[in-house]
């Protein structure tokens, strides 16, 4: 059996304890550990709301409701996978690079004793120091990207670490192999016809949303694996995929988006992928008045768990 898993809600009930992710134990012994999810709750990135600094904690409360068993995808997460909730890494709000580097110090160590992370922002602009850390490690990394925003523009306000800027970067200093990446859901007002050349034009796929809606989840999955082929992957979830409707507490939100049942149902399509690692970004918990962005972030990260443990369970990773 794997060495960490959730406290069971049969004994203890949920709502009691130290919030963790999935009520997880809290743990920053790397030994025996398969997966860490690891609060980044860097936000002076945002370009128009802040306050995703308290995603990571929310996220945390709503996930008190996660249960082991994953019905949708038929796997027992946690009799796979050792997971564990390795607390938050070191930032320093307003101070984009100094906190990068503190990101990037923090992931090397979690991914060095060969854990997989699973970051909880956070903007967006915390993917750059995460992908930093991952070709350190990992080499090149293919890029599956879920966003209303292709995030590719290489300054804003004559600055170039934003929540809006992290892929230029990450593809101009060589962190990700744009022939083994995609971004999928792009959409909402932009600032002119080429804005969607521009990550094209970088060697990345893109699946607009009017695309995806018109494609269907199934030839989305299939266009996403097919890209990715047998490369390591970063998985990067911008809350803002899912349609305000469902997540209005995030940075930029865009009308047009995909349900929580799309976002699920494509997710599930996605296994046998070789993943080293994950985030979820971009809530904002004071716009959530009802916790309900939290709670789809939350059941994001339980989707990407169950990924690794049909992963681990099948021993059906390409790559
Ligand atoms: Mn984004
Ligand atoms: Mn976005």
């Amino acid at each position: 059996m794997p060495k960490y898993g959730p406290a069971d809600s049969k004994i203890s009930p949920r709502f009691s304890g130290v919030r963790t992710y999935a009520r997880l134990p809290h743990v920053i012994d790397l030994q025996d550990v398969d997966v860490a999810v690891v609060g980044i709750p860097f936000d002076t990135g945002g370009t128009y709301r802040v306050g995703a600094r308290f995603g990571p904690e929310h996220i945390r409360s709503a996930s008190a409701l996660m249960r082991p068993y994953h019905s949708g995808s038929n796997v027992a997460v946690f009799e796979h996978l050792s997971v564990v909730d390795y607390g938050d890494l070191p930032v320093v709000p307003g101070y984009a690079d100094e906190s990068q580097r503190r990101i990037t110090a923090g992931l090397l160590e979690v991914l060095r004793a060969g854990v997989i992370p699973i970051g909880l922002g956070g903007d967006h602009s915390i993917a750059l120091p995460e992908l930093r850390a991952l070709a350190e490690v990992k080499g090149r990394v293919g890029l599956i990207q879920l966003d209303s925003h292709s995030d590719t523009s290489e300054a804003y306000f004559g600055m170039p670490h934003t929540h809006g800027t992290p892929f230029h970067h990450a593809v101009k200093e060589g962190l990700i192999d744009p022939s083994h990446s995609i971004q999928v859901g792009l959409r909402g007002p932009v600032y002119s016809e080429r804005d969607y050349e521009i990550p094209r034009e970088m060697g990345m796929e893109v699946v607009t949303a009017v695309e995806a809606h018109e494609l269907g989840m199934a030839a989305v999955a299939d266009r996403i694996a097919a890209r990715v082929a047998d490369s390591k992957v970063f998985f990067s979830f911008d809350i803002d995929f899912i349609d305000p409707a469902f997540a209005p507490a995030t940075g930029t939100p865009e009308i047009g988006g995909f349900t929580t049942w799309e976002a699920q149902s494509l997710l599930r399509r996605l296994a046998g992928i070789n993943y080293v690692g994950f985030d979820v970004v971009e809530v904002i918990p004071e716009y959530d008045v009802a916790e309900n962005t939290s709670f789809v972030a939350a059941n994001i990260v339980y989707e990407f768990l169950a990924l690794l443990a049909r992963n681990r369970r099948d021993g059906a990773v390409r790559g």
